[in-house]
């Protein structure tokens, strides 16, 4: 008796769980539809099955968990979709179109036609109607995302073709690229470190190389030659005529030896109708981060015109180099010619104010220690620190 009772309970149960669990995973029928726009409706976590990516249009593995269906009112549904590092959609269309946001990890993404493009957690990507396109994770990362499609005579996907392997290691490639760039800059950045650092000081065997190793890194011939020329202001004229004498046979070395260094674009010429006192001033206090002013340039008014007018003038506003490698040069050079601490800490400042990351000083101080001088590196760390703190 008592069994019984047990049993139909039970069976009465499983009777209500069955029909209710089928419905919530298959798409819902048009009452249901009408029950959802008529309440509000909370469907709770875990209630929905997650499903397998079907071979068939993914690659890999692929999780998708069901959020919404489409309905009436609302034609879109809504789907949170997990890639293993690898996996990807099979190249697709949507009819109206498709919205996606990266919630966490790092995917690629591709139009047909267009470069393969990195996502990552918190991008936001718009696939316009019947744009060919594919979506995944990348090469080493998974990624998930939520997946907003337009629904049109209740289609919302046209399934195509694969993305090959080939196809999907171009972006593989975009980022091998992207590293690249990113190494070749800090290259460059050492090397215009140490050819500063050299030039100030008149190491003549350890700038050739430096030199050489600038030229290999990217740096085109009028870069290192207006750093050169630049650093006659901070180290004097013997100092950048004997570095560009240098500069000029290493590249006929090179020249001799077959090696193609690209001269790149030369400065601009300056208007003729500009001021370059009025020009340096705005360069001088855009760097200094305020107008530059003191009892020496009371003292001695024309240095604060030499300084206005033909350094932050005539020489920083040319355009070879930016702000932030003319700083980084200046900062080096200033570094290794000991005895100028004020000014190098002025620098550091500007350095700061230009675009120089705390990272890219610190760099300078590790390239000090390797291939400079122990002591000016040690030297520039203290002044570094102190320099950050007056900042905060
Ligand atoms: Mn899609």
């Amino acid at each position: 008796m008592k069994k019984t009772i047990i049993f139909s309970v039970m069976s009465a149960f499983l009777l209500m769980l069955l029909p209710f669990s089928t419905a919530s995973a298959a798409a819902p029928t048009p009452e249901g539809q009408e029950d959802e726009q008529q309440s509000t409706t909370i469907t709770r976590d875990g209630t929905q099955p997650p499903i397998e990516g079907d071979e068939e249009t993914f690659t890999g593995d692929v999780t998708v968990q069901p959020l919404f269906e489409a309905n009436e009112d609302a034609p879109i549904s809504g789907g949170l979709v997990t890639f293993q590092p690898g996996a990807r959609t099979a190249w697709h269309t949507h009819p109206t179109g498709q919205r996606l946001v990266i919630t966490e990890g790092t995917g690629w993404i591709q139009e047909e036609g267009g470069p393969v493009e990195e996502v990552s957690e918190g991008d936001v990507v718009w696939f316009p109607p019947n744009v060919r396109h594919w979506h995944g994770a990348s090469s080493d990362s998974t990624m998930s995302h939520l997946a907003l499609t337009g629904e049109e005579d209740g289609e919302d996907v046209d399934w195509m073709e694969h993305v090959s392997d080939e196809e999907y290691q171009k972006g593989q490639a975009n980022d091998e690229e992207e590293q690249r760039e990113d190494a070749s800059w800090s290259e460059q950045q050492e090397q215009v470190t140490l050819i500063s650092a050299f030039t100030a000081v008149g190491e003549m065997d350890s700038l050739e190389e430096a030199i050489h190793e600038g030229l290999d890194s990217g740096l085109t011939i009028n870069e290192v030659k207006e750093v050169l020329v630049q650093l006659y202001a901070y180290a004097g004229f013997p100092r950048s005529i004997n570095a560009i004498n240098l500069l000029m046979d290493v590249v006929d070395e090179r020249e001799a030896e077959g090696i193609e260094d690209e001269d790149g674009p030369e400065a601009s010429p300056i208007p003729e109708d500009s001021n370059s006192i009025e020009m340096g001033t705005e360069v001088q206090t855009e760097l200094a981060g305020e107008p530059v002013e003191g009892p020496l340039y009371d003292f001695a008014p024309v240095m604060d015109d030499f300084l206005k007018g033909h350094l932050f003038g005539d020489i920083f506003a040319r355009d070879v180099l930016d702000y932030e490698t003319r700083e980084l040069a200046t900062i080096a050079a200033l570094a290794n010619m000991g005895g100028v601490d004020s000014q190098l800490q002025s620098h550091l400042d500007m350095g700061l104010n230009a675009g120089l990351t705390e990272e890219d000083l610190e760099q300078v101080i590790t390239v000090f220690e390797s291939d400079v001088d122990q002591e000016n590196a040690e030297n520039v760390d203290e002044l570094l620190q102190e320099t950050l703190d007056n900042r905060e």
